[in-house]
């Protein structure tokens, strides 16, 4: 783990001056007595590319809801690029922020899941321009021309007015990637954007995944099971299980060279 300083902004920073995009500090959540996270410390740099794996139930998909304010920790703090997200430390005691401000930090972070959650009711266009018009105040004719952008780099230049309902689970999870990044965010969760696909359209779905890892720097934190893409794709691997990282290291070293048990007996019963 980098070592940190407070600034006399109040911004965390990293040992080399960078301030990280996100931060868990002692992050504690629970469901009922189910202790999922457990004092969860780690740090995701600026353009990091970092995937969690560990077996099911280990907490990875609660961490990517916690970022994504879906769930609230039930202690310590999460800052995203220095800022606090939901809760700060006042005078010892940790205080909720205003909805204002939550708001606000939830603008910089997209994420695409495993169900696609598509408004079925809307075109595909509308999907996508919907948060940039209404959350970014963005002019209808800016977002409609982002879109078509996005749905050509998807791969879906025709399908602007199609409805989800008459799109492949492939087609639709490609709109779901155009709608997070319709929100230029700073960072990109994927929840096991695979899971749910057919076995001959998730290639497709990975190969735009790595083409926007390759051609932006957005940072992305990954939950999948797709090792190969996880390879691929990130420079940071993290081991869960239990709620706390076991072991963390380069794609390399964790997929070839694993140092604890816990992620040798994962691997071979996932690869
Ligand atoms: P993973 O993504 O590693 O499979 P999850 O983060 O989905 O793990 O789940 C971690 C644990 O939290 C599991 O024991 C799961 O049953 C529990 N859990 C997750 N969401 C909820 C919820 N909304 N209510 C109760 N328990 C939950």
């Amino acid at each position: 783990m980098p070592t940190t300083e407070q600034t006399h902004t109040g911004a965390l920073r990293l040992d080399d001056g960078d301030v990280p995009a996100i931060r868990f500090d002692k992050v504690v959540k629970r469901f009922g007595d189910n202790v999922v996270l457990d004092q969860l410390d780690f740090t995701v740099r600026q353009g990091d590319r970092v995937t969690l794996i560990g077996p099911s139930g280990s907490g990875k998909t609660t961490i990517l809801r916690l970022v994504m304010t879906l769930e609230e920790a039930d202690d310590g703090y999460i800052l995203i690029d220095g800022r606090p997200l939901t809760h700060e430390s006042r005078d010892g005691k940790r205080v909720e922020l205003k909805e204002k401000h939550k708001n606000e930090m939830r603008k910089r972070i997209g994420m695409v899941f495993q169900q696609f959650n598509l408004f079925p009711n809307m075109t595909v266009l509308e999907n996508i321009i919907e948060a940039p018009v209404h959350v970014l105040r963005q002019s209808r004719a800016q977002a409609v021309a982002r879109a078509h952008e996005l749905l050509g780099m998807v791969g879906l230049p025709d399908k602007a007015d199609a409805h989800p309902t008459q799109l492949s689970g492939g087609q639709q999870q490609r709109v779901a990637i155009a709608r997070a990044l319709a929100m230029d965010p700073e960072i990109l969760l994927l929840d096991e954007v695979t899971s749910a696909l057919d076995p001959e359209v998730v290639g497709e779905v990975l190969g735009i995944l790595r083409d926007i890892a390759k051609n932006t720097d957005v940072t992305m934190l990954i939950v999948t099971h797709e090792m190969q893409f996880a390879r691929d794709v990130s420079n940071r691997v993290l081991m869960f299980d239990g709620g706390r990282i076991v072991e963390e290291g380069s794609p390399e070293q964790i997929f070839t060279d694993p140092q604890e048990r816990r992620t040798k007996d994962f691997l071979s019963a996932v690869l």
